[in-house]
């Protein structure tokens, strides 16, 4: 096994279940090796998400922040400047966040799809992970993963939908969706 720390640049992106709860087992492991986690959520669903008390377990080893509003209207013109202002907001604190050191690994839940959304600049973004300190990792969530992102990202990896229980009319269940 690899000694020599290096951080990674992850996407977890395509239309399969799995990729916030993938960036969630990642960041168990690495509170579990004694990393500290910041896991910031951009586009918070509608559903009270039972990771955000299962972490308060872990103290300041991992933090959760919902930053953002759930239901955004789809669709640059449409978009509510309430949601871009908001976003912008979020993503300055995630900057702040890499930047700063003081996290191991930094998640970024569902930008994948405020930069789709074209809520936020992939160029913006691209610059700050291109600075970001050597031994800091980072995690970008979220279906439609820009090209820009994918190209600098080291390990990309993107979840196909076989099937999914909501197909079948299974809403979503306690516990495994939220
Ligand atoms: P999860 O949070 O379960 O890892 P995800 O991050 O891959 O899912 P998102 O695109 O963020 O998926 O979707 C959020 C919600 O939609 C979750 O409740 C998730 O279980 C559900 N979901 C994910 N993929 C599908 C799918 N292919 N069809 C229907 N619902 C889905
Ligand atoms: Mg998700």
């Amino acid at each position: 096994m690899a000694d020599v720390r290096k951080g990674l640049i992850i996407v977890n992106t395509g239309p399969g279940k799995g990729k916030t709860t993938a960036a969630m087992g990642t960041a168990l492991r690495a509170v579990g090796n004694g990393m500290k986690v910041l896991m910031l959520q951009f586009l918070k669903g509608s559903w009270h998400y039972g990771e955000l008390d299962a972490v308060q377990a872990f103290g300041d080893k991992f933090i959760m922040k919902q930053l953002g509003r759930g239901f955004v209207k789809v669709g640059g013109a449409e978009t509510d400047p309430e949601d871009i202002r908001m976003v912008e907001e979020a993503w300055q604190q995630a900057a702040d966040a890499i930047l700063s050191g003081n996290w191991d690994l930094v998640v970024l839940d569902e930008i994948n799809y405020a930069i789709s959304y074209k809520m936020l600049d992939p160029d913006k973004v691209a610059d700050v992970l291109k600075r970001k300190p050597e031994m800091v990792h980072v995690i970008l969530t979220g279906r439609n993963a820009h090209p820009t992102i994918v190209e600098l990202a080291d390990t990309v990896t993107e979840m196909r939908e076989v099937k999914h229980a909501y197909q079948k009319g299974i809403l979503a269940q306690r516990g495994i969706e939220y």
